[in-house]
């Protein structure tokens, strides 16, 4: 190591800026936060700097740089555009023995500045050894998405009941082994999801028997694993996904997604076959207590959003029943997939003032109230299998709906097969056949479909897309041929 990472407490020490410009604010604001006292030296401030001055919350001198301001300094920076003044900070440092940072500078400098990660009291610090600070801060934005938001609440929380756990188990292997558990277990999954007091009610109960050996408790992760396209999972669902023993699937999750999970989690396909859905529901009920008894992991991971036609309701009563801790992680519903990937905005001001989700499938299809789906100056999403097209036109027109109301079809949204069919409701079952559309699929209907042939436009404009022809079939895209060369 050409470098020892250390952790600097500066509150209310002194520290020395050099430098009134925008690079030497942004230090000020970082010793700020570190609780430093900061004396900046400049003959010029920054507007927002001058703000920080005329608050009391930094000293300013008004002057050139001369070694004498290091007195009584722990830490400075220089942050000027002269190099000749920066070099004369980091000289006179040097005489004092005082560690100084020249900003982008790394050979004047006897000390720098990491690319940070910032979770308080977790703090994460990425060096380069000034070799690559763009490099350093990719790993940076690595370690943001991975890193839970909350993590330095779960440390807070760790540290409020630290003495607490010492005179519980005073034997350092028992306690190091209950802070193991701990944070595999709900009261972490709580604290990272935003139930703290859930959390600590769960802390307490495990508090109480500490001394007793545990039985490790198991969870269930209630995940919307999205429309298909990976990038697409929430970071939470992500996070979890990653340290899930047990993954239970739907057929709607996309193999893409499923490379996201733990290397060495199980995988169980739980995906429903039409005919068997009571059995499928009742089998996944048993499987998720089952797993969640003997104390493992479980991530429930359903196509879209777990509550959106997902079934995830029912899966969470029972789990609640049987007093099994359960985190739900919103997902990426169909119709806002395929609404974006098909740059469909779903409530464009003028042309629609609702968005209505529903789904037109099984019996209760017959009991919606179709006059109103009819109507204008919305757009609503039907989730159905494609076998309901003709049905669903019959009743929308039925009901009021002009046959010249655009719609359109978007079939697996977002993920590379996806293809989207525009038309009206005069011929949309037609078209839909004759493409040759399979499931899963969804139908927009409302003035903002039209857009749908009109986004092909704009994707040919976009030059990718350039050269497809449309085929016969009237607007039908198949995108993922359009996109082919970015590698999909
Ligand atoms: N919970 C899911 C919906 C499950 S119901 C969600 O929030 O998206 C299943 C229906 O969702 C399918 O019949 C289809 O209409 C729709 N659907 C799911 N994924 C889709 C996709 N990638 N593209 C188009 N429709 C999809």
């Amino acid at each position: 190591m050409d470098y020892l990472p250390i952790f600097l407490n500066l509150r209310d020490r002194l520290a020395l800026v050099v430098g009134g410009g925008a690079v030497a604010m942004r230090k000020v604001e970082l010793l700020l936060k570190a609780h430093a006292r900061v004396l900046v030296v400049a003959p010029l401030l920054h507007p927002e700097l001058a703000l920080y001055r005329d608050a009391g919350r930094i000293e300013h001198r008004a002057a050139l740089f001369e070694p004498a301001h290091l007195q009584g300094v722990a830490l400075a920076i220089a942050a000027t555009d002269r190099p000749e003044v920066n070099r004369a900070v980091a000289a006179a440092g040097e005489a004092r023995g005082i560690f100084v940072n020249v900003v982008d500078d790394a050979a004047a400098s006897s000390c720098l500045m990491p690319a940070i990660v910032d979770r308080s009291p977790i703090i994460v610090a990425i060096g380069s050894a000034g070799q690559s600070p763009t490099l350093a801060r990719r790993v940076r934005a690595q370690l943001e998405a991975m890193l839970p938001e909350r993590l330095g609440e779960l440390a807070g929380l760790a540290g409020r009941v630290r003495e607490r756990v010492q005179r519980a188990l005073p034997d350092i292997n028992q306690r190091r082994a209950f802070w193991e558990r701990l944070f595999s277990s709900p009261v972490a999954s709580k604290v990272l999801a935003g139930s703290m007091s859930e959390a600590e009610a769960l802390l307490e109960a495990q508090l109480r028997t500490a001394s007793q050996a545990q039985a490790a408790r198991g969870e269930v992760y209630l995940i919307g694993a999205g429309p298909g396209d990976p990038d697409l999972l929430t970071l939470r669902a992500l996070q979890l996904l990653q340290q899930a023993d047990v993954v239970l699937y739907d057929r709607l999750v996309s193999d893409a997604v499923l490379a996201r999970v733990r290397r060495d989690a199980e995988r169980i396909f739980v995906g429903k076959r039409s005919g068997e859905h009571r059995a499928t529901q009742q089998r996944i009920h048993a499987l998720l207590l089952q797993y969640a008894a003997r104390g493992l992991r479980v991530a429930r991971l359903k196509g879209g959003d777990p509550f959106i036609f997902g079934r995830g309701g029912e899966e969470l009563d029972v789990l609640a029943a049987a007093g099994i801790p359960v985190v739900v992680v919103p997902g990426i519903t169909a119709a806002l997939g395929a609404a974006a990937a098909a740059a469909l905005p779903l409530t464009h001001r003028g042309e629609a003032r609702a968005v209505t989700f529903v789904t037109a499938m099984g019996e209760g299809a017959e009991a919606l109230d179709w006059r109103s789906l009819a109507a204008a100056a919305q757009t609503v999403v039907f989730y159905m299998g494609v076998g309901q097209l003709a049905r669903i036109v019959e009743h929308l027109h039925a009901h009021g709906a002009p046959l010249e109301r655009a719609v359109a079809i978007v079939e697996r949204a977002t993920l590379p097969e996806q293809r989207v069919l525009a038309g009206t409701l005069r011929d949309i079952a037609e078209r839909a056949h004759s493409a040759g559309i399979g499931a899963p699929s969804l139908l927009i209907v409302g003035d903002i479909a039209a857009r749908a042939a009109t986004s092909t436009g704009a994707t040919s404009a976009t030059g990718a897309a350039g050269t497809l022809d449309l085929p016969e079939a009237g607007g039908l895209l198949n995108w993922a041929a359009a996109l082919e060369p970015r590698g999909r």
